[in-house]
């Protein structure tokens, strides 16, 4: 009896054990890597998407690479995390984080093959990537939060490579201006930085409008297009009348009765747009709907009124214009009307908008991007949104290091100077990551078609020499002092890179034993025969990774 296996896993489940696990985690998170690697820098090329849907989406942005590739292994899930979470956290360098993850877990292998052991590998990851952000740290140039010009060349420096690459000047400018005017003392949420996409005109005809930009048009045809020094009200519920809760029927036996109950309707109807004239409304934004009737009084009253605005916009009117909503016109207040020197019905594109400008404290502004097509438009957008982030965080931080692979130089010789003073094995993981973070100078010249063994040379001897803001310039292929070029990244795009790629390698590389319920997608190669699209590697080197199939499917 005893001598039974006791069998605990379902037939359906798969599991990998040893070396075999921890081979398959570090095929699969240096996919990731290999997929974006080449969209890096200046010089870094865009990819296409195709979704199931055959939906198009062109980009050079990393973490939206990862998400539109819907990628299925739970191992390669972990690397994309870590786009994510630099996504969130600042918004900019997030192929650098997959990047250096994929290289920390390829360095890894070749220890491992060595026979160090896992853990011991982890702990020395740990250890330098203390280190790192220790150096980098004490490296940081200070940054005031007046100096427009330079926060300028951040922004500027998020957008280089990206769609929004030749109008980068002006669009730095209007982020710079646009994060500058949400700035509340030391809190800045980008979230009130409205961002509406115009396809038609050119990218330098992009612009910042201090207020608040509403995608509805005016709701009746004889209502102003314009109001000057309005007072606005902002209701939150509907300017009709409630149906009742049961079907009732009304039976009229005779017109009179008919028009009596047309009459009470009217009456409510026309006392609500009362209520507004009486506090003196002279625009109106409403949640809900406006009846017909209402729509008609409020015309006949000189009211502008807008149906059907979305509540996030309803937020951004109130933080503008200083009104507060209010849920029914029978309780509105002269107190909750809030103002704006300027609204007006404006055309953008061949489109009508509601243009709310002129407000008392600019909290809240709207950033109009123009371009050719919908996919110019929206690759600008996202390269906006990297600017964003990193003129929010050095704002914050007060703090940029020089871009162009200068940090990463810097850091691997701290790193292989430090690895001397670690005794043991976990000495020659510090050395691993010291050369892990030489990829990025490496990949940044390989996408600029250089050779990348020469660039390191270079770029090695200056920082020998002292010279430790030397980086590369990816259009000329020297090596040059990074601030002076005006190539500045925040000091948080980097440390938050080496903390989340240390983080998800060393989470990687503590597994010995991957247990699924079902069968794993991805990882393995045999799957192909259901991959059905482009062949391995079509992509990035992703062939055969699940969600690959199904965009070949759709092409
Ligand atoms: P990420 O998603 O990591 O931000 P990017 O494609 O935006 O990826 O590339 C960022 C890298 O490009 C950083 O290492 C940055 O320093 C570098 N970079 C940006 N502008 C320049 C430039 N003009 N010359 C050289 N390197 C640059
Ligand atoms: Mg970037």
């Amino acid at each position: 009896m005893g001598n039974q296996p006791l069998i605990v896993l379902s037939e359906d489940s798969q599991r990998t054990s040893g070396r075999d696990a921890q081979s398959m985690n570090i095929t699969a998170g240096k996919a990731v890597a290999e997929a974006v690697r080449t969209t890096l820098g200046p010089k870094g090329m865009d990819k296409m998407l195709v979704d199931s849907m055959g939906d198009v989406v062109v980009t050079n942005d990393g973490v939206t690479i990862l998400k539109e590739m819907e990628i299925e292994h739970p191992a390669a899930n972990m690397v994309v995390e870590v786009a994510e979470t630099q996504e969130d956290e600042v918004g900019d360098g997030t192929t650098s984080a997959v990047v250096v993850a994929g290289e920390l877990l390829q360095k890894a292998e070749d220890l491992l093959e060595q026979d160090i052991h896992a853990t011991t590998l982890a702990q020395g990851y740990r250890q330098a990537a203390e280190k790192a952000k220790e150096v980098l740290e004490d490296a940081a140039i200070e940054v005031d939060a007046d100096d427009t010009e330079y926060l300028e060349k951040i922004a500027a420096t998020a957008m280089t490579g990206k769609g929004a690459e030749n109008a980068k000047d002006h669009l730095a400018q209007l982020v710079v201006n646009a994060v500058q005017s949400v700035a509340d003392d030391d809190e800045i949420d980008t979230d009130n930085i409205k961002v509406e996409k115009v396809v038609g005109g050119t990218i330098d005809n992009s612009e910042l409008v201090e207020g608040v930009i509403i995608d509805k048009e005016r709701v009746h045809d004889n209502m102003p297009y314009f109001a000057e020094d309005a007072d606005v009200a902002l209701l939150d519920g509907a300017l009709e009348i409630k149906e009742t809760e049961i079907d009732a029927e009304v039976n009229v036996t005779d017109p009179d009765q008919l028009q009596q109950f047309l009459d009470q309707e009217e009456k409510q109807l026309r006392e609500m747009v009362d209520s507004l004239v009486d506090v003196g409304a002279d625009v109106v934004f409403v949640d809900g709907g406006i009846d017909d009737m209402a729509q008609h009084f409020l015309a006949q009253e000189g009211i502008l009124a807008v149906r059907r605005a979305k509540s996030s916009d309803m937020d951004k009117l109130a933080r503008a214009t200083g009104a507060t909503l209010v849920n029914s016109v029978d309780d509105i207040t002269e107190d909750d009307l809030g103002f704006a020197g300027s609204v007006a019905q404006k055309d953008v594109g061949g489109d009508q908008r509601i243009f709310v400008e002129d407000v008392e404290e600019a909290k809240s502004v709207s950033l109009i991007l123009r371009g050719g097509t919908e996919h110019v438009v929206d690759e600008v957008e996202r390269a906006v949104e990297d600017s964003l982030g990193v003129v929010r965080v050095t704002l914050e931080d007060g703090k940029v290091l020089p871009g162009g692979g200068a940090p990463e130089t810097k850091l691997a010789l701290a790193l292989r100077d430090y690895a001397d003073s670690v005794g043991g094995r976990e000495q020659l993981a510090v050395e691993a990551f010291a050369d892990t973070l030489e990829v990025i100078p490496r990949t940044l010249a390989e996408n600029a078609g250089l050779d990348p063994i020469d660039s390191l040379v270079d770029l090695r001897s200056k920082h020998d020499g002292g010279a430790t803001t030397s980086g590369l310039d990816a259009y000329t292929g020297d090596i040059v002092d990074m601030e002076e070029d005006g190539v500045v990244e925040p000091l948080r795009v980097k440390t938050q890179a080496i903390e989340s790629a240390t983080e998800a390698a060393v989470m990687l590389l503590r597994i010995d034993d991957v247990i699924a319920a079902g069968e794993l997608k991805g990882g393995s190669s045999d799957d192909d025969e259901d991959a059905g699209g482009p062949p391995a590697g079509g992509m990035g080197g992703m062939g055969g990774m699940g969600g690959m199939g199904g965009m070949g499917g759709a092409m």
